[in-house]
């Protein structure tokens, strides 16, 4: 019906004219950002402010757009020394398939929105550098997939065997 499509037109046209600016006047007015938001990825730390990551690389492994990388020693007794895990922000799409796929709970999507720079350089950079890895046995398994548990008291020499067997 003709009647009924322009009043309709019209309430919506009047509820528009009564309501308030919407305008939020960035960056002197922030909104607040939902809980479920994801921009930057970012490390987590524990209690003692060390972080939680075990250098396992199934983050390394989940990234579709393979812009995650983490290079790591091994000692004689196992443990692990994380040279680097570089994150190119430039590329990252957040979609957060790093994060379902941490292990131990070591990563997370933060809030921070304002990634912009200057420096195309700098859209590449460490997460973490030159920090002990947590060992498996005293990280806290975040939703423990166990063949990513099984998989990260792997050297990478025994990774690369499993994933050759694998094909
Ligand atoms: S959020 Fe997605 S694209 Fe960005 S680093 Fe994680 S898995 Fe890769
Ligand atoms: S512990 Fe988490 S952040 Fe560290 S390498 Fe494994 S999946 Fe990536």
């Amino acid at each position: 019906m003709w009647g009924k499509g322009i009043l309709t037109g019209m309430r919506i046209t009047m509820r528009n004219m009564l309501r308030g600016p919407i305008t939020v006047k960035y960056p002197y007015e922030r909104l607040e950002i939902p809980e479920r938001a994801r921009w930057a990825v970012v490390p987590k730390y524990d209690g003692e402010g060390k972080p939680k990551c075990t250098a396992c690389m199934a983050c390394v492994r989940a990234c579709p757009d393979h812009i995650l990388d983490l290079e790591f020693t091994t000692r004689e007794d196992k443990s692990k020394h994380i040279e680097r895990y570089s994150y190119e922000i430039g590329a990252c799409m957040m979609c957060g398939l790093c994060v379902e796929a941490c292990p131990f709970d070591a990563i997370e999507m933060s809030h921070d929105y304002e990634l912009a720079r200057l420096d195309p350089a700098e859209l590449t950079y460490d997460l973490l550098a030159d920090v002990d890895a947590v060992p498996v046995k005293r990280a806290r398994p975040a939703a423990t997939p166990k063949a990513e548990l099984a998989r990260a008291d792997s050297s990478p020499a025994e990774l690369s065997r499993e994933e050759a067997s694998d094909e």
